[in-house]
């Protein structure tokens, strides 16, 4: 068991505001959010990033949540971005695989 932030949010040992659950994934809002809609999706199992998983079935059910939960918030018609930041370059804060999904305002190209 790991003291991981985002496997302690997993077991819901840290309160978030989850706004979508699988067997596998958890989907809850970013506790600072950068655009009207902010939510982070993780796979249960810890994964230090995408460059540590080896089975792309893990990458998988993160983009495939991050798809269903814009569609459920209805904001994939308007548009999203989804974000993996990677290693320190990447500008990964938090050493657990995770996605951003952003949207709800128009979004600028390249990012910072
Ligand atoms: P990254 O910088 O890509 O590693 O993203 C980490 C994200 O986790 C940031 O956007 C933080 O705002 C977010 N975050 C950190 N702690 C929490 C928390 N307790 N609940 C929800 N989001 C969090
Ligand atoms: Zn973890």
């Amino acid at each position: 068991m790991t003291d991981c932030l985002f496997c302690r949010i997993a077991r819901k040992e840290i309160p978030t505001e989850v706004v979508a659950e699988t067997l596998h994934c958890l989907a809850f809002r970013d506790i600072s959010p950068q655009a009207p809609t902010h939510v982070l999706v993780i796979p249960k199992e810890h994964h230090d990033s995408m460059a540590a998983v080896s089975d792309p079935v893990v990458l998988g059910r993160v983009v495939a949540l991050a798809a269903q939960v814009a569609a459920d918030l209805n904001v994939a018609e308007a548009g999203y971005r989804v974000v993996l930041n990677t290693g320190a370059d990447g500008g990964q804060t938090v050493l657990h695989l995770h996605a951003h999904l952003l949207a709800g305002r128009s979004m600028h190209w390249p990012p910072g």
